[in-house]
């Protein structure tokens, strides 16, 4: 969930901040810095495409389009949401927290411990918090958010000694689709 001051900086950036990069992705040592490569896969791509698909529908819903799956063990999606905080008039109606709650309803446990979340943008640190209440064993996300982000930017969440469970992160897979759909949304509200 990002802000429309979010869209100002983001709407300027030129297209150079994303070299190839299109579904490449890195892991976020977040504690120490250097990147790694992510253990990507066909699936990986697909399940990052069926977030941003559920993106699309959010927007088409007039939400900022952020959109969410979580994979359990066997590879299969269990939940998929995009940010419903207009449609239900709920502020805390995230993409990333109505996946972990479907989620957690589907798998009948509180934990999601051999599950992965992706997601289209880097989470704000309310939902990063939820994720490792959550247990989730890897977040991937798309396109960065300086301005709303807590995992990389802001509170970093993951980084503080008061998170007790971090999970692997990969920032940046899908970055150009996630970060194009957000672009043309605010582009036709201004
Ligand atoms: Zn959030």
């Amino acid at each position: 969930m990002i802000s429309l001051s979010w869209l100002a900086t983001r709407s300027s950036v030129r297209a150079s901040t994303y070299p190839d990069c299109a579904g490449e992705g890195k892991r976020l040592d977040l504690l120490r810095a250097p990147r790694h490569r992510p253990p990507m896969t066909g699936k990986t791509n697909h399940f990052m495409a069926a977030a941003l698909d559920e993106a699309r529908l959010a927007a088409s819903r007039g939400e900022v389009p952020v959109g969410a799956v979580i994979v359990d063990a066997e590879g299969r999606i269990i939940a998929r949401a995009g940010n419903r905080v207009i449609t239900d008039r709920d502020p805390t109606a995230h993409a990333e927290l109505l996946a972990i709650r479907a989620a957690a309803a589907a798998l009948g446990s509180e934990r999601l411990a051999n599950c992965d979340l992706y997601v289209t943008l880097e989470p704000c640190a309310m939902c990063a918090q939820a994720i490792a209440f959550a247990r989730l064993r890897r977040l991937y996300y798309g396109a960065e958010d300086p301005k709303g982000g807590g995992v990389a930017h802001g509170a970093r969440v993951f980084s503080q000694p008061t998170c007790h469970h971090r999970p692997e992160v990969y920032g940046g897979i899908g970055e150009q689709a996630a970060a194009a759909i957000l672009k043309d949304f605010f582009a036709v509200r201004r």
